[in-house]
């Protein structure tokens, strides 16, 4: 229990730590370091936020040893939306659909599933038979 408190304590004196590096306030990025940490228990604050073309960066500070120091953040994935339709999906076969980046010029080919069969039912003579609303195949 009285680990855990104090841990919460130093949390929060590593929260305002980083907020202090990322302000400029503080200047203990990198300066202090405690061979006998692992720095596992850290606060992390994005300096950068990362974009689909570039990385961003983050400053973590060591909640055990108050140790700071800046990592880079991966980039994001891209927001491909459909521009053209280059050959559409049916019942059975899958489409094909270029793209492009809603942030950047990046563009892609992408694969539109197959829609399925549209089945519907017509009680004729007796029995029922099962039609494809979209290509008439009948299935009964
Ligand atoms: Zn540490
Ligand atoms: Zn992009
Ligand atoms: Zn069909």
């Amino acid at each position: 229990m009285t680990i855990v408190r104090s841990r919460k304590i130093k949390m929060l004196a590593a929260v305002l730590l980083v907020f202090a590096i990322v302000a400029g306030v503080s200047t203990t990025m990198n300066k202090k370091v405690e061979a006998a940490c692992s720095h596992s228990f850290y606060v992390q604050v994005p300096t950068v936020y990362p974009t689909c073309t570039s990385t961003g960066s983050a400053v973590r500070v060591c909640a055990d040893c108050g140790y700071a120091w800046s990592v880079t953040l991966p980039k994001t994935a891209h927001n491909y939306v459909r521009v053209t339709v280059c050959s559409p999906a049916s019942c059975t076969r899958t489409g094909t659909e270029y793209c492009r980046c809603s942030y950047c010029s990046a563009t892609c080919y992408r694969t539109i599933p197959a829609t399925g069969h549209q089945l519907y039912s017509v009680y004729r003579n007796g029995h029922t038979e099962w039609y494809c609303a979209i290509c008439n195949q009948r299935f009964s």
